[in-house]
Order: structure tokens, then C-alpha cells, then sequence
């Protein structure tokens, strides 16, 4: 089946396998087999692909993460201050702030706490029911075109894994626009398409990327390259380029209409510790620092044992073959005093070497 339109609108593909095409003139993967348009929203929960079942069994059970019960406690302690670190950069307390596809809030009541005004947005009724209910929040029902909210509004709005899922992401990038003040952002997440990647090497080396290849929900996977000309095609040309917490397949990202007028550490650091609230945060985001530092000490030290490791082998390797060698000469030797011609001089020349060899060896071990 031919893959849908892209949103550069040019025509030309090639197939980038079963499930995907590669628009030529901009190198988005555009999925062949995506959920329909009009099944996109969720009118009933039991059924609609987006609905209740969506957080719970498919999540679990056909992507291996964990449900959303789990995930609303989780995902405080990682992926919500990771966001955190990088908002902040961009904006502090109180301003306003919108997470579309907020799934369970957390990220939203973390944002709260700390004093910006923020809210959620959530195409199934139980999961925003859900998110209130745990987290106290306040959350929209429905797709972000669908709501309310007045043009020039808000300063930020965050989309963390949404802008795959989109069935027109320029339409729906150009209406987030439309929302935000003169000098608002956009900060997303989505994952990272790399240009030069081919299926075919992405099976043989087992990439992680291929878990992003979801064609019913993932239906138009970017690279930076490809990224940016959305936003240019939209009037935006800021953007810059964040760390993202899952790098090897992610990207994370700001967009702005105006320069970037950004908060350096020391100015987001006063500003937490003036708010008896910010202090609980400042505390969050240390100890996340302290863990991280010490996940990259852990990996420095096991790259070391492998190093060691590998010197180890390769010299255990040598010793082997010199004791080869040994062995090999001591045979000739027992050969040559079958030839009574040769036995003196080669007896010397022989023992010679082995004499060297042993020397050598235990030069090397000791
Ligand atoms: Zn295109």
C-alpha cells in the first residue's frame, strides 16, 4: 500500500521496508499502514485504539513497558527531571505551560509543584481521569485542535514521544504555534531517525531503533535534518538540539520564533532555592545528578576491566605460543641427536633460543 502523503507534500518515495517509505526530497520515514484519521481520537475507551487498553495491555504487553500504574511512579524519578532540567533553561516559575499527551500527569504535577502554571492534555477520558484522580492536576479531554485555549497564551508547550503519533504533524505543529506568546517554545521529544540508517543494517545489528518502526502509532519518524525543515516550512528557524535521555534512538529538542534567550544554571539554581517548594525540587534534580554521575563512573570503570581484560588474554595468548615454540624446538632437538654430524653445534643454537624464550617469558610475567 502507498504510504500516505508527507507533510512536504512532495511526491516521490522509495520503500524503506514492509512498513515504511522514505520520502526522497526530505528523508522522513512516513508509515504505509497507519491508524486512520478519524480513529486517532478516543470516543469510547473500552475499544478506540488510544483508549484504556492502550495504557494498560499495550503498553505491557506488546511494547514492554510498563503499565501506566507503574509508570506514574517511575517516571518522576528519571525521565520527568530530565524534562525539568532542560524547561527550565527556557523558562521559569509561573509561567504557562501545556503537556499534550500528558498520559498520567506526573510530569505536569512536577511542573506544578514548582510553581509554573501548567496543564495536560489526554485523548482518553480514563486516563485524564486517571491523572486528576493521582495527581491533582488539571487535564483536557480530546485532541489539542479540539480545545480551547486562546491564540498567544501560553509560553510553552511540551510533547514528549507525540509528534510520531501525529496524522498531520504539520497542521497540528502550525495550530501549537498559533498558541503560544511571541517568544513561547515548543520543547519535544520524539525519536531520532538517522538518514543514513537501512533496514537491512538495522536487522543484522539488532539497532534499537527498529522498536521505533510502530507502524499503526509511529507515523512520521524525522531526523534532525528533516525536523528543521518542518519548522522552517512552519516560519520557525530557532531550534536547538538537547540532550536527549534516550539518545541512541531519541531526540529532544526547543523551538522559538525568537531568538532563544535561555537561564543559565546559577539563575535557575537562585530561583528554585527562593521557593520552599523549588528547595524539594533542587533536592530531586541533586540526587538525579549524584545517580548519574555515578552510572557514568560505573561505566568508565567497566570499560577499564574490559581493557584490562582484553591485555590479559593477549598476553596469556603469547605465553602460549612461545611455549609452542619451546615444545616445537625441544622435539627438533631430540631429532637432531639422531644425526651425530650436526648434534654439537645444533644442540647450542638450539638451547640458545629456548634460553631467550624462557627469559623473555618470564620478563613478561614477572
Ligand atoms: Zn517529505
Amino acid at each position: 500500500m502507498p504510504p500516505p502523503a508527507c507533510w512536504c507534500k512532495n511526491p516521490r518515495f522509495e520503500q524503506f521496508s514492509k512498513d515504511y517509505a522514505k520520502y526522497s526530497a526530505c528523508g522522513t520515514l512516513v508509515s504505509c499502514n497507519p491508524l486512520p484519521a478519524d480513529q486517532v481520537a478516543v470516543s469510547n475507551d473500552d475499544i478506540d485504539f488510544y483508549g484504556k487498553k492502550y495504557w494498560l495491555d499495550h503498553q505491557k504487553k506488546e511494547l514492554g513497558f510498563p503499565d501506566i500504574y507503574t509508570r506514574s511512579r517511575n517516571d518522576l524519578t528519571e525521565r520527568n527531571l530530565h524534562w525539568l532540567k532542560t524547561l527550565l533553561k527556557y523558562c521559569l516559575p509561573q509561567t504557562s505551560v501545556l503537556e499534550i499527551g500528558c498520559a498520567h500527569g506526573s510530569f505536569v504535577a512536577l511542573m506544578n509543584l514548582l510553581g509554573f502554571v501548567a496543564s495536560g492534555v489526554e485523548m482518553s477520558p480514563w486516563v485524564v481521569e486517571y491523572g486528576k484522580k493521582t495527581f491533582g492536576i488539571q487535564i483536557q479531554t480530546g485532541v489539542v485542535e479540539s480545545l480551547d485555549i486562546p491564540a498567544g497564551s501560553l509560553d510553552a508547550i511540551v510533547m514528549m514521544d507525540v509528534l510520531e503519533h501525529l496524522p498531520d504533524p504539520e497542521i497540528t505543529m502550525r495550530h501549537c504555534i498559533r498558541l503560544l506568546k511571541p517568544n513561547g517554545i515548543l520543547l519535544i521529544q520524539t525519536p531520532q531517525f538517522r538518514e543514513n540508517m537501512l533496514h537491512a543494517d538495522l536487522v543484522q545489528s539488532k539497532h534499537v531503533f527498529l522498536d521505533q518502526l510502530k507502524t499503526e502509532e509511529h507515523l512520521f519518524l524525522f531526523s534532525e535534518r528533516t525536523v528543521t525543515m518542518l519548522f522552517r516550512q512552519l516560519g520557525i528557524s530557532h531550534i536547538n538540539f538537547e540532550p536527549a535521555i534516550f539518545a541512541h534512538y531519541d531526540m529532544f529538542f526547543a523551538v522559538s520564533r525568537t531568538p532563544f534567550i535561555t537561564n543559565n544554571p546559577d539563575e535557575i539554581e537562585a530561583c528554585l532555592l527562593a521557593m520552599p517548594q523549588g528547595r524539594f525540587v533542587q533536592a530531586l534534580l541533586d540526587i538525579r545528578n549524584r545517580e548519574l554521575e555515578s552510572e557514568q563512573d560505573r561505566a568508565a570503570r567497566w570499560e577499564q576491566i574490559q581493557t584490562l581484560t582484553k591485555m590479559v588474554h593477549e598476553s596469556e595468548q603469547e605465553r602460549a605460543a612461545m611455549h609452542k615454540r619451546i615444545a616445537s624446538l625441544t622435539t627438533n632437538i631430540r631429532k637432531l641427536y639422531s644425526h651425530r654430524s650436526f648434534r654439537i653445534l645444533q644442540k647450542l643454537s638450539n638451547w640458545t633460543e629456548i634460553s631467550n624464550l624462557t627469559h623473555q617469558i618470564d620478563g613478561n610475567h614477572e
